[in-house]
C-alpha cells in the first residue's frame, strides 16, 4: 500500500497528529499511579495505602503525604469558624458598647 504525497503535506493531517498525541499524553498522565502503594505520612510517621487525594497530590508533583487523620486535622483548622466567633464577640462587644454608653449619658442628661 502506497501512501500519495499529498498526505504529507496536507496540514489537516499533521494537527490530527498533533490532537492524537496530546489525548494520548493526557492519557497518560492521568492514568499515571506512585510505584509505592504505601506512603509514610509527613506528620506522626505512620504507613497508609495511597488513596485517589495522595495519588492527585503525587500526579501534580507532591513528594509530602499526609494519613487522612492528619488531613482531617488540617482540613479542621484551615475552617475559619474562629473567625465567625470572634467576629461575632466583636459584635456583640459593640452592641454592648452603644447601651452602656448610651445609658451613661442618659444619665447624665436626666440629672
Ligand atoms: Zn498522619
Amino acid at each position: 500500500m502506497r501512501i500519495p504525497s499529498e498526505v504529507y503535506t496536507d496540514y489537516r493531517v499533521w494537527i490530527g497528529i498533533a490532537v492524537l498525541l496530546v489525548i494520548l499524553t493526557l492519557k497518560i498522565i492521568g492514568t499515571r499511579t506512585p510505584q509505592e502503594k504505601t506512603f509514610t505520612c509527613s506528620k506522626c510517621r505512620k504507613r497508609e495505602d495511597h488513596n485517589q487525594r495522595t495519588i492527585r497530590a503525587w500526579r501534580k508533583g507532591k513528594h509530602q503525604f499526609f494519613c487522612k487523620g492528619c488531613h482531617q486535622v488540617w482540613i479542621r483548622a484551615k475552617e475559619p469558624r474562629h473567625l465567625i466567633d470572634s467576629s461575632a464577640g466583636c459584635v456583640s462587644l459593640l452592641v454592648f458598647g452603644f447601651v452602656a454608653s448610651s445609658a451613661i449619658i442618659y444619665t447624665v442628661l436626666k440629672s
